[in-house]
């Protein structure tokens, strides 16, 4: 079969990252747009639709923030924000305003293009939603909304499986702790106080992970938030 190559829209001012970026993605098959500022951006989204955006977020005629909400508005094209700004707050702003996924400059190549992988099997996976979710001997069924680990069943709260579920439901993603709170204690729910979360995510590792000090399920994106394992170091068979 020969699929088409997916196309990827670089929006960077800096021409030297520029070049960068397109040699890595055109050695690794993808085409390549390039805008040098927002309203290039913008032209480029419309006119070509683009598979993903990589978005700096320093650009000279607007915010790459701004571009983002206003871009969320009329497109749902996936987002990775590459980024000097490497602030929680800015991943935070950036993920919570749609951004898919955050990477900070310096990037390392393979993590970069690992994370364009991700967004992109995510992006064409979406279409219906999956009945289960196994990494690593971790196993969510989310019809009978249970979880085991190495086939032993695990007892979990209705709030830490909810927890899990959400986690599970988007792996490779981070979710933020203000978008987890709102999703799970409701809109009201005082998205600044993550400490409930934060209990009931140890609670969770306490049950799931064999250290909890070191998860190897549900990891934590510092200050930012949780992201489900796609993948589990030295465990291959997986996938
Ligand atoms: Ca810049």
């Amino acid at each position: 079969m020969n699929t088409p190559r997916p196309t990827i829209l670089i929006v960077e001012d800096e021409t030297y990252i520029l070049k960068v970026l397109k040699t890595l993605l055109e050695a690794d098959a993808y085409r390549v747009l390039l805008a040098k500022n927002a309203a290039a951006a913008e032209m480029a989204v419309a006119s070509h639709m683009p598979d993903l955006i990589l978005l700096d977020l320093g650009l000279p005629d607007q915010d790459g923030i701004v571009f983002l909400q206003e871009l969320r508005r009329w497109s749902q094209v996936p987002v990775i924000v590459v980024s000097a700004r490497n602030l929680e707050q800015d991943k935070i702003l950036a993920l919570d305003n749609g951004a898919d996924d955050y990477i900070a400059k310096p990037f390392s190549a393979p993590e970069l293009l690992a994370r364009i992988r991700a967004v992109l099997r995510r992006r064409t996976g979406s279409a219906l939603p999956e009945d289960s979710y196994n990494v690593g001997g971790f196993f969510i069924d989310f019809n009978k909304r249970s979880v085991s680990v190495d086939g032993q069943p695990i007892r979990l709260t209705q709030v830490e499986y909810r927890i899990v579920e959400l986690i599970a439901r988007n792996p490779g993603k981070v979710l933020t702790y203000s978008f987890l709170i709102h999703n799970i204690w409701g809109p009201y729910a005082d998205a600044e106080n993550n400490r409930i979360l934060r209990v009931n995510m140890s609670n969770i590792r306490r049950k799931i992970e064999k250290d909890r000090m070191a998860p190897r399920y549900i990891l934590t994106e510092i200050g930012v938030g949780y992201r489900m394992a796609e993948q589990i170091p030295g465990d291959k068979k997986q996938r």
